[in-house]
């Protein structure tokens, strides 16, 4: 196992970081994705992965080296990616940053791509976390998405991941889909407790513009779903899943195994995404890259030796530094998602007075219709402010 735990990490003056490493291939595009993804575009892997430890040398270079307290990469399918690919992936990101032995490392992984081979080599290279694209256990739903695998083959690509000792492994499932019943959800939630998996995140589906859902939809040839039966099936999900703990408006974890890497961006701390469209949050400001891979990998395969300031880096679209009444609100907002909830003692100490109480105002009015509770200073959201839980954080943003 290649492991660097660099003597700079206890000396390190910057914080550490979160690191997002975008892979942008998928063997078929989904009906309803439009993520930064793309089908048939395979043979620009091994470029890519070039490009990528290159943006990767780049960023080590210009913060020095930060630490790096999780990995998680993300897509797309990085368990498209042939097992060397990944491991010249993960070498350059120990190369270029001070990866901790601790470093919680997640890959996304599709059941079909789930095979022994591939497991080994993603074990040996330190991967500690799997977050399996299940979206359901129903066969009938799975084709609706046009996912590629099966409700069975799900189940026997985690019994392979466990028995590869992957412990930790999270479950990606999707309600609110077009003839969706809550009995099929039900089934589905069902069929994952049996499995026991330490992480379970829920989406609901959006139908999302040039999608060919949305042509679906809108010419009938797929139901519009149904939002009250959607939030139906959210709280039959807090029901069902009341052996986790329901830590993330979207996300339950067995005590212990919430994710580190998405804490990081809800508790709105510094992180650095590689890769095209990637965004970032580093040194108060958001940044995010060009979206084409076949741009960022030209702007990156050619080492000139070039170094850029931090601010012009070449694969970069756009720069925003953040404004402190926005900070304040996103801040806040992300709070709120987490059960550990928003203590406004918090958002005086670094936002001011005047802004922990226009926050504090706002809460309570949302608290007197029980959508937010209020104990010790602390705001959470209520079982039903969770599902309300848009129309209170639009009333958090800045006037
Ligand atoms: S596998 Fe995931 S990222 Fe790829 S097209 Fe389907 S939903 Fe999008």
């Amino acid at each position: 196992m290649i492991v660097s735990d660099s003597p700079r990490c206890a000396t390190m003056p910057q914080p550490s970081i979160g690191l997002y490493i975008h892979i942008p291939f998928c063997q078929t595009k989904c009906i309803y994705c439009n993520f930064n993804t793309y089908a048939r575009l395979e043979h620009l892997i091994p470029d890519y992965v070039r490009a990528l430890s290159h943006e990767m040398k780049i960023w080590g270079e210009l913060l020095e080296q930060p630490v790096v307290r999780t990995i998680f990469l993300g897509g797309g399918t990085p368990s498209l990616l042939p097992a060397s690919e990944i491991t010249h992936v993960l070498d350059a990101a120990r190369k270029s940053f001070a990866v901790g032995r601790e470093a919680e490392i997640t890959l996304e992984a599709n059941p079909g791509d789930v095979v022994g081979g591939k497991l080994s080599c993603w074990k040996a290279l330190g991967v500690n976390r799997l977050s399996m694209g299940v979206q359901t256990f129903d066969d009938g739903e799975l084709q609706m998405l046009t996912r590629r695998h099966t409700a069975q083959q799900a189940k026997e690509a985690y019994r392979r991941m466990k028995a590869a000792s992957f412990d930790n492994v999270s479950f990606d499932l999707i309600y609110g889909l077009p003839k969706q019943s809550l009995e099929t959800w039900r089934s589905t939630l069902e069929q994952s407790l049996e499995l026991d998996p330490l992480h379970i995140s829920l989406y609901g589906l959006t139908i999302e513009e040039g999608t060919p859902l949305k042509q679906d939809v809108e010419s009938g040839r797929l139901p519009k779903p149904d939002p009250d039966l959607a939030a139906d099936m959210y709280l039959l999900a807090e029901e069902m899943l009341k052996g986790y703990r329901h830590y993330e408006i979207s996300n339950w974890a067995k005590p212990g195994y919430e994710a580190k890497h998405n804490l990081i961006y809800w508790r709105n701390e510094p992180f650095l995404g590689v890769g095209p469209g990637a965004h970032s949050y580093l040194r108060g400001k958001r940044f995010w890259n060009i979206k084409s891979p076949a741009d960022y990998v030209r702007r990156l395969t050619i080492d000139t030796g070039a170094r850029w300031p931090f601010d012009e880096m070449p694969t970069v679209e756009e720069w925003r530094e953040t404004d402190p009444k926005e900070e304040a609100s996103e801040t806040s907002i992300l709070k709120l998602r987490l059960d550990e909830g928003l203590a406004i003692a918090d958002v005086e100490s670094r936002f001011g007075e005047a802004e922990a109480q226009r926050q504090t105002n706002v809460l309570r009015g949302f608290a007197t219709h029980s959508l937010v509770a209020e104990s010790g200073g602390v705001f959470r959201l209520t079982s039903q402010g969770r599902l309300l839980s848009n129309e209170i954080f639009v009333k958090l943003l800045p006037e």
